[in-house]
């Protein structure tokens, strides 16, 4: 069985004035029965590693390049990540492949960079409105898991966020989730890769909240959630952490 998580990813969002609910969420969750990790903006980065040393919080970036080190102005490596406290990298999300014209192949090198760098590599797939609406999210989700998962990964986690539920409040029903998450176990189990796809965490994300999480996290191969807007708070995180424990 995976190891549940629950993860938390702030995007652009969070100054030094924020690092208060870091503290207000690892005075919530002293031992947690499930995985907890925050993915906040580079410049916190280090900083929010002096106050959860010791913690059972796990800290990640929300990138990476897929170079070690170089002439990239801007970017950040994933042995920086490392360096300032990571230990996880969102890589795939669809705000990057949007924003910046992300191929599954960009993706997949970040990742085996990112495993380089000791990192875990949460590895973001989901469709679009009109994909969905075409019929083609299974065909879209598969595509873009064979790109963009190197074989030779020992550890990783896959996030099945569909974009027309990002930050818009729309949810697919329970079933829809439960098929694509099906699908995604079925995917990993056949790409005969190193890691071993029965323990390998899958994410749901898409307007998760404390609630609806517990009947999210009801659902077969639902192993937890990457929460955009609801991480931002201790206290709505908090909720949604509650739920997967319970699950
Ligand atoms: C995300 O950005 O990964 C996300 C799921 O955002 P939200 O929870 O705000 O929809």
């Amino acid at each position: 069985m995976p190891k549940k998580l629950a993860a938390g990813n702030w995007k652009m969002n969070g100054l030094a004035a924020e690092l208060s609910e870091i503290d207000a969420l690892t005075a919530a969750h002293p031992d947690p029965s499930c995985d907890i990790l925050i993915c906040p903006p580079a410049t916190l980065l280090s900083r929010m590693a002096d106050r959860t040393g010791g913690t059972a919080i796990k800290l990640g970036g929300q990138d990476c390049h897929e170079a070690a080190s170089g002439a990239h102005t801007g970017d950040v490596s994933a042995p920086m990540l490392a360096d300032a406290g990571a230990s996880h990298v969102i890589l795939g999300h669809s705000e990057r492949r949007a924003d910046h014209g992300e191929t599954d192949g960009l993706v997949s090198a970040k990742a085996g960079a990112a495993a380089a760098a000791g990192l875990v590599p949460v590895i973001c797939v989901g469709e679009t409105l009109e994909e969905r609406e075409a019929g083609e999210t299974l065909a879209i989700v598969g595509r873009q898991l064979r790109g963009s998962v190197p074989g030779a990964l020992s550890t990783l986690v896959i996030a099945y966020e569909p974009v027309w539920a990002i930050g818009t409040g729309k949810v697919p029903s329970i079933e829809e989730i439960g098929e694509v998450h099906g699908f995604i176990r079925a995917e990993l189990r056949g790409m005969g890769a190193a890691f071993d796809p029965g323990a390998t965490p899958i994410l749901y994300g898409g307007s998760v909240k404390p609630g609806n999480a517990a009947e999210i996290f009801a659902v077969a191969d639902v192993d937890g959630a990457l929460v955009g807007g609801a991480s931002l708070k201790a206290s709505d995180f908090s909720g949604i952490i509650a739920s997967l424990e319970a699950a």
